[in-house]
């Protein structure tokens, strides 16, 4: 296979098809760019989507975690149990709200926090766990809410890369046949639903959906034509309306994204299973086609034999660039992070996740690739390793 000819391919792309580029126009000649109307419309379908539970969209995940921590009543001297293998983000929410992120230990083999661990790390202190369902896989979640249930914890799932995700046949956010509570979305480029920027905060009843419309824009109450009123401090997180018609157009391909990703990911499982990597130590991701929603497709590298040859992941991802494949690496361990050494943090109580966190590599998997590029993939991976 000539990989030198061929065209870089990145980890991930977002789909945005000639209908969204001429919506976002339909709403920049409008007059109303900023949150408004189709606002509004994106969040209807999404409460649609998750079963008619209220949904309000936000500029970004962050600020949509932030402000389900806020409606959860979580402040200064509380504890919320979290994983360190995410986006920094997931953690970084909890400090910015005045609380302590508590790292619990992932399993090996899904990479997410290990359900196992977290009742040895619940305190009086602790009000909440908040997971995250890596690469799009969720934890049980029955046994998550059986957990925060019996110990009177509020979850807020950090459901970022999970949209489309299920267990047990119900799609993540939904609450009809399973448990819930406050669901987190991120729509930012690189996931599997785009407003380039965005989040989505799914909710329990319409006295959260209320606080979180105020968090999102200063406190703010209006009423009649001159009325305003500030009860609680907010922030400015609105999403525009630029970014909601991108959405509206992105959900309704959500279905098809999904079976793409999944036959790639199916294709990955093949080409993989035809070489000699997984011999030589490469650990697949969970082969979960029942749950998962294929965000990303990870692996992780057989670590201590590339340093015994005196390489590193860094090497590896140089010659799959190389070849023009590019990856990612998601995530570097947050409880490693200087923030978190100066706070007190270490990775010792994590050995698992610190483990996988210096050795996984995402692969490019996106709608818009082909079979083809899962076997030039492949490929590159098996000539970046064929030393090992
Ligand atoms: C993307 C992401 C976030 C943050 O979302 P933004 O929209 O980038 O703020 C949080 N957690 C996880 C796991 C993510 O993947």
């Amino acid at each position: 296979m000539n990989h030198s000819n061929a065209p870089f391919l990145p980890f991930t792309k977002p789909t945005i098809d000639e209908e969204t580029i001429s919506a976002v126009g339909d709403v920049l000649r409008s007059g109303w760019i900023t949150t408004g109307p189709k606002c509004l419309e994106f969040e209807k379908i999404l409460s649609t989507y998750f079963g008619g539970r209220p949904v309000r969209c936000f500029a970004n995940g962050t600020a949509t975690m932030e402000v389900a921590l806020k409606i959860a009543g979580i402040g200064p001297g509380d504890e919320v149990i979290t994983t360190p293998i995410s986006w920094v983000s997931t953690s970084n929410v909890i400090l910015a709200v005045g609380a302590r992120p508590v790292f619990v230990d992932v399993d090996p083999l899904t990479r997410n926090i290990n359900l196992d661990l977290i009742e040895d790390a619940i305190t009086p202190s602790t009000k909440a766990i908040l997971p995250v369902y890596l690469s799009g896989l969720p934890v049980d979640i029955v046994r998550l809410y059986d957990i925060a249930h019996r110990h009177g914890l509020r979850v807020i799932e950090d459901a970022a890369q999970a949209i489309g995700s299920s267990w047990l046949g119900e799609s993540i956010g939904n609450a009809t046949k399973l448990p819930s509570d406050l669901v987190s979305f991120s729509f930012q480029a690189n996931k599997n639903v785009t407003t380039i920027e965005g989040g989505c905060l799914v909710m329990n009843d319409e006295t959260e959906a209320l606080l979180a419309q105020k968090l999102r824009i200063q406190g703010v109450t209006k009423s009649g034509l001159d009325g305003m009123e500030v009860d609680v401090l907010g922030g400015k997180f609105n999403l525009t309306d630029i970014n909601a018609v991108i959405g509206i157009a992105q959900m309704k391909h959500l279905p098809e994204f999904l079976v793409k990703r999944r036959a790639l990911a199916e294709h990955y499982f093949a080409c993989l299973r035809q070489t000699q990597l997984i011999t030589k130590g490469l650990e697949l991701p969970v082969e979960d086609f029942e749950h998962s929603n294929w965000h990303m497709f990870q692996v992780v590298l057989p670590i201590e034999k590339l340093h015994a040859l005196g390489m590193n992941r860094a090497d590896i991802m140089q010659k799959l660039k190389d070849m023009n494949v590019g990856t990612g690496v998601h995530y570097p361990l947050i409880n490693e992070f200087k923030l978190y050494r100066d706070l007190g943090y270490n990775s010792s109580n994590t050995p698992i996740a610190k483990r996988i966190s210096s050795a996984i590599l995402t692969l490019p998997l996106f709608p818009l690739m082909s079979l083809a590029d899962v076997e030039r993939v492949v490929s590159a991976l098996e000539l970046a390793l064929h030393e090992i």
